[in-house]
């Protein structure tokens, strides 16, 4: 049993509020969000993080970029053929960044009007 929580979610091991997914790749809503929408986005397979995965794989990472531009149309932050109203699409990578789960996630956010540059 692996003790990667995203990985223990794809699994099905542990619970998770799931918006979307694909063959490759999973999204479900953040247990504690920072804005009216906050979904999580990963690829199936395990990797750290960003640039890890785009090393690794370049067509998964375009997968999980394509899922959350999905994830966006789906929750209502922007239309098919453009951005409005807008969203954000960010990865935390490493502590001082404020990493916590060391498997890599495309934080989804939006909802709100946020702020630039972040905390
Ligand atoms: O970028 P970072 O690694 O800090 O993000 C991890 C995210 O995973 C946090 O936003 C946290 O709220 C979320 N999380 C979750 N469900 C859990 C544990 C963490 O959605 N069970």
């Amino acid at each position: 049993m692996t003790d990667c929580l995203f990985c223990r979610m794809v699994a099905g091991e542990i619970p998770a509020d799931v918006v979307h997914e694909t063959d490759r790749t999973l999204a479900f809503r953040d247990i504690n969000p920072q804005a009216p929408t906050h979904v999580l986005v990963v690829p199936k397979e395990h990797h750290p993080t960003v640039v890890a995965l785009a090393q690794a794989d370049p067509g998964l990472l375009g997968a999980v970029v394509r899922a959350a531009g999905e994830v966006a149309v789906q929750e209502g932050l922007a239309t098919e053929d453009g951005v409005e109203p807008g969203y954000r699409v960010v990865t935390n990578t490493g502590p001082a960044a404020g990493q916590t789960v060391h498997h890599l996630h495309l934080h989804v956010l939006g909802g709100r009007d946020l702020r630039w540059p972040p905390g």
